[in-house]
Protein backbone atom coordinates (compact mmCIF):
# COMPACT_ATOMS: atom_id res chain seq x y z
CA UNK A 1 0.00 0.00 0.00
CA UNK A 2 1.59 3.31 -1.19
CA UNK A 3 -0.76 5.40 -1.26
CA UNK A 4 -2.45 7.06 1.66
CA UNK A 5 -5.87 8.99 2.16
CA UNK A 6 -5.88 11.49 4.99
CA UNK A 7 -8.08 13.54 6.71
CA UNK A 8 -7.49 15.83 8.76
CA UNK A 9 -4.54 14.32 9.37
CA UNK A 10 -5.37 10.84 9.93
CA UNK A 11 -4.62 7.99 7.40
CA UNK A 12 -8.72 7.20 6.60
CA UNK A 13 -7.50 4.22 3.98
CA UNK A 14 -4.51 2.66 1.91
CA UNK A 15 -4.35 2.35 -1.45
CA UNK A 16 -1.79 0.25 -4.12
CA UNK A 17 -2.51 3.03 -6.79
CA UNK A 18 -2.95 6.54 -7.22
CA UNK A 19 -6.18 6.22 -9.04
CA UNK A 20 -7.72 3.95 -5.87
CA UNK A 21 -7.06 6.94 -3.90
CA UNK A 22 -8.43 9.41 -5.73
CA UNK A 23 -11.52 7.80 -6.13
CA UNK A 24 -11.77 6.82 -2.31
CA UNK A 25 -11.14 10.69 -1.64
CA UNK A 26 -14.41 11.57 -3.86
CA UNK A 27 -16.50 9.86 -0.94
CA UNK A 28 -17.15 13.19 0.57
CA UNK A 29 -13.50 14.51 1.21
CA UNK A 30 -12.98 15.85 -2.32
CA UNK A 31 -10.21 15.72 -4.87
CA UNK A 32 -6.60 16.07 -3.73
CA UNK A 33 -5.25 18.50 -6.56
CA UNK A 34 -2.01 20.44 -5.72
CA UNK A 35 1.21 18.24 -5.77
CA UNK A 36 3.99 18.63 -3.29
CA UNK A 37 7.86 18.05 -3.89
CA UNK A 38 8.97 15.29 -5.69
CA UNK A 39 10.15 12.22 -3.68
CA UNK A 40 11.42 9.14 -6.42
CA UNK A 41 9.97 11.27 -9.26
CA UNK A 42 6.24 11.08 -7.53
CA UNK A 43 5.07 13.56 -5.62
CA UNK A 44 5.10 13.02 -2.30
CA UNK A 45 1.75 14.06 -1.32
CA UNK A 46 -1.24 16.28 -2.47
CA UNK A 47 -3.27 18.93 -0.65
CA UNK A 48 -6.65 19.77 -0.93
CA UNK A 49 -8.97 22.10 -0.37
CA UNK A 50 -11.18 22.22 2.56
CA UNK A 51 -14.61 22.45 2.42
CA UNK A 52 -15.29 25.47 4.57
CA UNK A 53 -12.40 27.87 4.58
CA UNK A 54 -9.64 28.70 1.82
CA UNK A 55 -6.78 26.69 3.69
CA UNK A 56 -5.58 23.49 2.14
CA UNK A 57 -4.91 20.27 3.65
CA UNK A 58 -2.87 17.23 3.03
CA UNK A 59 -4.94 14.84 0.78
CA UNK A 60 -2.89 12.14 -0.20
CA UNK A 61 0.55 11.11 0.72
CA UNK A 62 2.94 8.64 -0.86
CA UNK A 63 4.54 6.56 1.85
CA UNK A 64 7.91 7.72 0.48
CA UNK A 65 7.49 10.74 2.17
CA UNK A 66 9.18 9.84 5.07
CA UNK A 67 12.38 10.77 3.11
CA UNK A 68 10.98 14.20 3.79
CA UNK A 69 10.62 13.96 7.54
CA UNK A 70 6.53 12.40 7.83
CA UNK A 71 6.34 9.93 10.43
CA UNK A 72 3.19 7.68 11.47
CA UNK A 73 1.73 7.93 14.79
CA UNK A 74 -0.29 4.81 16.54
CA UNK A 75 -2.53 6.87 18.50
CA UNK A 76 -5.29 5.69 20.80
CA UNK A 77 -8.27 7.27 22.25
CA UNK A 78 -7.91 6.67 26.23
CA UNK A 79 -11.68 7.42 27.16
CA UNK A 80 -13.51 4.45 28.35
CA UNK A 81 -15.18 2.79 25.05
CA UNK A 82 -18.06 4.94 23.87
CA UNK A 83 -17.51 8.17 25.80
CA UNK A 84 -15.38 10.00 23.91
CA UNK A 85 -17.31 12.81 22.05
CA UNK A 86 -14.56 14.61 20.72
CA UNK A 87 -14.07 15.03 16.96
CA UNK A 88 -11.39 14.73 16.59
CA UNK A 89 -10.24 13.15 19.50
CA UNK A 90 -8.72 15.38 22.45
CA UNK A 91 -7.64 12.76 24.78
CA UNK A 92 -5.44 10.36 22.82
CA UNK A 93 -2.03 8.65 23.87
CA UNK A 94 0.49 8.16 21.46
CA UNK A 95 1.62 5.27 21.65
CA UNK A 96 4.23 4.52 18.86
CA UNK A 97 6.11 6.29 16.13
CA UNK A 98 7.72 5.23 13.07
CA UNK A 99 8.30 5.90 9.41
CA UNK A 100 6.57 2.46 8.37
CA UNK A 101 2.95 3.20 7.76
CA UNK A 102 2.55 -0.88 7.39
CA UNK A 103 3.39 -1.92 10.45
CA UNK A 104 2.00 0.24 12.66
CA UNK A 105 -1.02 0.01 10.81
CA UNK A 106 -1.00 -3.86 11.23
CA UNK A 107 -0.75 -3.42 15.72
CA UNK A 108 -3.34 -0.69 15.30
CA UNK A 109 -5.68 -3.62 13.81
CA UNK A 110 -5.44 -5.11 17.36
CA UNK A 111 -5.81 -1.75 19.30
CA UNK A 112 -9.29 -1.01 19.97
CA UNK A 113 -9.80 3.37 19.35
CA UNK A 114 -6.74 3.45 17.53
CA UNK A 115 -5.73 5.10 14.39
CA UNK A 116 -2.88 6.16 12.52
CA UNK A 117 -1.91 9.89 12.05
CA UNK A 118 0.23 11.36 9.56
CA UNK A 119 2.78 14.98 10.00
CA UNK A 120 6.05 15.93 9.62
CA UNK A 121 8.19 16.31 12.77
CA UNK A 122 11.69 15.03 13.59
CA UNK A 123 12.32 11.52 14.32
CA UNK A 124 11.61 9.77 17.32
CA UNK A 125 14.37 6.92 16.55
CA UNK A 126 12.72 4.53 18.56
CA UNK A 127 9.86 2.97 15.71
CA UNK A 128 12.57 2.99 13.17
CA UNK A 129 15.03 0.88 15.39
CA UNK A 130 15.36 -3.13 13.35
CA UNK A 131 14.75 -4.80 16.66
CA UNK A 132 11.24 -2.63 16.55
CA UNK A 133 10.62 -3.68 13.16
CA UNK A 134 11.38 -6.94 13.58
CA UNK A 135 9.98 -7.67 16.61
CA UNK A 136 6.69 -5.96 15.72
CA UNK A 137 6.51 -7.54 12.00
CA UNK A 138 6.46 -10.99 13.61
CA UNK A 139 4.22 -9.85 16.52
CA UNK A 140 2.04 -8.62 13.75
CA UNK A 141 1.89 -11.64 11.80
CA UNK A 142 1.30 -14.16 14.88
CA UNK A 143 -1.71 -12.15 16.20
CA UNK A 144 -3.07 -12.13 12.34
CA UNK A 145 -2.83 -15.70 12.47
CA UNK A 146 -4.25 -16.11 15.60
CA UNK A 147 -7.48 -14.81 14.50
CA UNK A 148 -8.31 -16.72 11.82
CA UNK A 149 -10.41 -19.98 12.79
CA UNK A 150 -8.09 -22.63 11.43
CA UNK A 151 -9.17 -25.90 9.64
CA UNK A 152 -9.45 -28.99 11.82
CA UNK A 153 -10.05 -32.75 11.82
CA UNK A 154 -13.48 -33.17 13.43
CA UNK A 155 -12.72 -36.09 15.79
CA UNK A 156 -9.63 -33.70 17.38
CA UNK A 157 -9.89 -31.27 19.80
CA UNK A 158 -8.71 -27.69 18.75
CA UNK A 159 -5.69 -26.45 18.89
CA UNK A 160 -6.31 -23.50 20.62
CA UNK A 161 -9.64 -23.53 22.16
CA UNK A 162 -9.93 -19.63 23.27
CA UNK A 163 -12.77 -17.91 21.65
CA UNK A 164 -12.56 -15.22 19.06
CA UNK A 165 -13.29 -12.32 21.57
CA UNK A 166 -10.70 -14.30 24.25
CA UNK A 167 -7.71 -14.08 21.27
CA UNK A 168 -9.11 -10.55 20.62
CA UNK A 169 -8.07 -9.38 24.40
CA UNK A 170 -4.97 -11.20 24.28
CA UNK A 171 -3.85 -9.63 21.59
CA UNK A 172 -4.75 -6.43 22.53
CA UNK A 173 -2.62 -6.73 25.81
CA UNK A 174 0.33 -8.11 23.74
CA UNK A 175 0.01 -5.23 21.54
CA UNK A 176 0.22 -2.86 24.72
CA UNK A 177 2.75 -4.29 26.13
CA UNK A 178 5.26 -4.76 23.17
CA UNK A 179 4.38 -0.94 22.20
CA UNK A 180 5.09 -0.03 25.95
CA UNK A 181 8.72 -2.07 25.59
CA UNK A 182 9.80 0.12 22.98
CA UNK A 183 8.24 3.60 23.55
CA UNK A 184 7.78 3.53 27.50
CA UNK A 185 8.73 6.09 29.60
CA UNK A 186 12.23 5.05 29.78
CA UNK A 187 13.00 8.26 27.60
CA UNK A 188 11.36 10.90 29.11
CA UNK A 189 11.10 12.42 25.54
CA UNK A 190 7.86 13.70 26.37
CA UNK A 191 8.19 14.52 29.55
CA UNK A 192 8.91 18.17 29.49
CA UNK A 193 8.64 20.21 26.34
CA UNK A 194 10.16 23.90 25.82
CA UNK A 195 9.41 26.14 23.14
CA UNK A 196 12.55 27.55 22.02
CA UNK A 197 11.92 31.18 19.96
CA UNK A 198 15.00 31.24 16.85
CA UNK A 199 15.62 34.03 14.59
CA UNK A 200 16.74 33.12 11.06
CA UNK A 201 17.36 36.38 9.37
CA UNK A 202 14.35 38.76 10.41
CA UNK A 203 12.02 36.03 10.62
CA UNK A 204 11.18 34.26 14.23
CA UNK A 205 10.26 31.00 14.36
CA UNK A 206 9.52 28.70 17.39
CA UNK A 207 11.31 25.55 17.51
CA UNK A 208 10.09 22.69 20.04
CA UNK A 209 12.71 21.01 22.47
CA UNK A 210 13.38 18.60 22.75
CA UNK A 211 11.99 16.88 19.88
CA UNK A 212 13.22 18.79 16.84
CA UNK A 213 16.47 18.08 16.28
CA UNK A 214 18.64 20.61 14.09
CA UNK A 215 16.57 23.71 14.95
CA UNK A 216 13.99 22.85 12.37
CA UNK A 217 10.75 25.28 13.83
CA UNK A 218 7.73 23.71 13.73
CA UNK A 219 6.34 25.26 10.47
CA UNK A 220 8.87 23.14 9.02
CA UNK A 221 11.34 25.49 7.23
CA UNK A 222 14.52 24.79 6.71
CA UNK A 223 17.09 27.77 7.86
CA UNK A 224 19.32 28.33 5.04
CA UNK A 225 21.39 30.08 7.50
CA UNK A 226 21.94 29.87 10.74
CA UNK A 227 19.14 29.84 13.31
CA UNK A 228 20.43 31.50 16.30
CA UNK A 229 18.45 31.88 20.08
CA UNK A 230 16.55 34.50 20.33
CA UNK A 231 13.75 36.01 22.50
CA UNK A 232 10.53 36.32 21.77
CA UNK A 233 10.96 40.49 22.03
CA UNK A 234 13.07 40.79 19.22
CA UNK A 235 13.80 44.03 18.12
CA UNK A 236 12.46 44.22 14.74
CA UNK A 237 11.68 40.50 13.92
CA UNK A 238 8.66 39.18 12.31
CA UNK A 239 7.32 36.32 14.51
CA UNK A 240 6.41 33.78 11.64
CA UNK A 241 2.76 33.24 11.10
CA UNK A 242 2.52 29.24 10.88
CA UNK A 243 4.98 28.99 14.04
CA UNK A 244 3.00 31.25 15.72
CA UNK A 245 -0.38 29.44 15.01
CA UNK A 246 -1.95 32.70 13.08
CA UNK A 247 -1.63 30.81 9.90
CA UNK A 248 -2.83 27.36 8.93
CA UNK A 249 0.45 24.79 8.49
CA UNK A 250 -0.44 22.76 5.52
CA UNK A 251 0.65 19.68 5.86
CA UNK A 252 0.16 19.96 9.67
CA UNK A 253 2.18 19.06 11.90
CA UNK A 254 1.70 16.43 14.81
CA UNK A 255 2.21 17.45 17.74
CA UNK A 256 2.18 15.42 20.81
CA UNK A 257 -0.25 16.23 24.39
CA UNK A 258 3.15 18.11 25.71
CA UNK A 259 4.14 19.61 22.41
CA UNK A 260 0.83 20.72 21.89
CA UNK A 261 0.09 22.08 25.17
CA UNK A 262 3.96 23.89 25.30
CA UNK A 263 3.08 25.40 22.00
CA UNK A 264 -0.30 26.89 22.70
CA UNK A 265 0.59 27.67 26.01
CA UNK A 266 3.66 29.75 24.73
CA UNK A 267 1.63 31.52 22.28
CA UNK A 268 -0.91 32.71 24.51
CA UNK A 269 0.93 34.34 26.79
CA UNK A 270 0.30 37.81 26.99
CA UNK A 271 2.36 40.53 24.98
CA UNK A 272 2.61 38.09 22.19
ZN1 LIG B 1 -11.17 9.90 22.07
ZN1 LIG C 1 8.09 29.39 11.38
Amino acid sequence: MTYLVIDGARVVSAHRTLASARSAETQGLGHSTEAGPPVGGEPAWWTRKRHSSDTTELGILHTDATELGFRFELRACQAPAGTCTHRPCTTYATWAVSRYYRLLSDLAAFVPLSWIWVGQRSGDPRGDAPQFLTEGRALADRLTADMRHPLRVVEQPPADIRTLDDRVQAAHALVVRFLARHFGPSSDLEALVVIRPVLQGQDLHLRLDPSVPDGLPICGTASPGRSVDATRAELGARPCDRCFGRAPIVPSPVLTVAEYEAWTAYIHQSGS
